[in-house]
């Protein structure tokens, strides 16, 4: 099939088309979607989540395709069906990762459901690592590359530090409120160099966090890992940091500078392994080099300010699968997955949720697959692997997720008191 007979976006639809893009990292996105339009393009990230989304994505998408790929080209089918939008002035934005998995062919499966649903006049752009292309109507430039790498180590930070103050705030809703201050306060800096003085801005975020009014009390902490869709989307793990806050644990999750780094690490893997990559591997170091910088200084500001815990630098994650996985499994998540379990088991978080997609075999390689060897070797850890798919109810993914929290710390976890579950649960 030629790409040529689709739609292109064309320089002139910048001034004439929204685009619209699916929902995964609502902090980071927000800080992202206004640096593309500030570029000139008319982004949007599309917030509808309701049951229509996975009907959409079943009607359109092969039911043997992964749980992730039905959701992402199941919400653009259903907004571009809402009548929200002019159809003749919308184009869809959609991520190619260049791995050899299915998030690379997403954009085809997308491209075949708008022919099915009379809508193959919209132009999808593909955003990877190749749309430098000045011809395209949409192209990265160095200086807006520049702009959303500050954006992913802030929007890593505002998650990670939000995460460490939400399940302790004593006034409800004083999380939030920093957490929306700070992206507004960023978004509005965009224009001017207040943005990227990062050490200013870490200080005054940290600084803000801290005068949260906390308890004390002592909370289990749980690991999210997983399919990168998964482990991020609210849409894609029923809100899953939501339900384990309230269920009295802080959720702990990696920032995306690191899977960031690791398809990065993989262009160079693939050279050592096959001799492929040979020219992309230049660019690719410059820019992981760039986003390790970027991510230490972050890293260093949390830590030399003493009250949050402070993320692992992608440079000490990437040798943890070592001994457990080799640097050639690299579908999917691959080796990082595996680092990231130990990594978290090594920072004193043993209970670790591993969301896991329907239909994704690099996942249950990686993941499930992996966790046997990960318990021998730490006999403490507390990992379930939860499965997401249309069918699986929210009600048995919660019950395993109550299960895990009642083992954590030993299986001394009582139930949020808020919570209808109220009582003591032993395994
Ligand atoms: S990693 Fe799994 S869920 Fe993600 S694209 Fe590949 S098969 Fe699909």
């Amino acid at each position: 099939m030629s790409e040529s007979r689709f739609p292109e976006f064309t320089l002139e639809m910048r001034k004439t088309h929204k685009i619209l893009a699916p929902t995964m990292l609502p902090i980071h996105f927000d800080i992202i979607a206004p640096i593309f339009r500030s570029y000139g393009y008319d982004i949007e990230v599309l917030e509808n989540y309701d049951s229509d989304v996975i009907n959409e994505g079943l009607r359109n998408v092969h039911n043997d395709i992964c749980y992730p790929a039905m959701l992402v080209i199941g919400q653009m089918i259903d907004a571009l069906k809402s009548g929200k939008y002019d159809t003749d002035h919308t184009a869809l934005m959609i991520t190619q990762t260049g791995g050899g998995c299915r998030a690379s062919n997403y954009i085809f499966l997308l491209r075949k459901a708008l022919e099915n649903c009379g809508l193959g006049h919209v132009p999808v752009i593909s955003l990877n690592m190749t749309a430098f292309d000045k011809k395209s109507g949409f192209a990265f430039t160095v200086p807006m590359l520049i702009k959303l790498v500050f954006a992913l180590t802030y929007g890593d930070m505002l998650m990670c530090l939000y995460n460490q103050c939400l399940p302790y705030e004593q006034n409800k809703g004083d999380s939030k409120k920093i957490l929306d201050r700070w992206i507004e306060k960023l978004v509005g800096q965009m224009d001017g160099k207040g943005f990227v003085r990062v050490k200013k801005n870490y200080k005054a975020i940290l600084r803000d966090f801290a005068a949260i009014p906390r308890t004390d009390v002592k909370k289990p902490r749980v690991g999210i890992v997983g399919e990168i869709y998964m482990k991020y989307s609210p849409l894609g793990n029923n809100r899953l940091e939501e339900f384990l806050v309230n269920e009295g644990a802080e959720p702990v999750v990696s920032g995306v500078a690191d899977f960031m780094l690791y398809c990065f690490e993989n262009i160079s893997v693939d050279y050592k392994l096959y001799g492929n990559n040979r020219f992309a591997r230049f660019p690719a170091k410059i820019l992981s080099s760039y986003m390790i910088m970027r991510q230490k200084q972050m890293i260093k500001a949390i830590g030399k300010h003493g009250v949050f815990n402070a993320p692992t630098s992608f440079v000490e994650l990437k040798n943890m699968s070592e001994g457990y996985i080799g640097k050639g499994t690299k579908m999917g998540e691959g080796w990082l997955l595996t680092a990231e379990m130990l990594e978290l088991i090594h920072s004193g978080v043993n209970n670790i949720v591993c969301t896991q997609p329907f239909g994704c075999l690099p996942n249950h390689i990686i993941a499930k697959g992996m966790m046997k060897k990960i318990k021998e070797h730490h006999p403490d850890a507390n990992i379930v692997a939860i499965d997401y798919d249309p069918s699986a109810t929210k009600i048995n993914q919660e019950n395993r997720l109550k299960l895990m929290l009642a083992n954590a710390d030993g299986g001394r976890k009582v139930f949020n008191k808020t919570n209808s579950n109220k009582e003591k649960i032993s395994v």
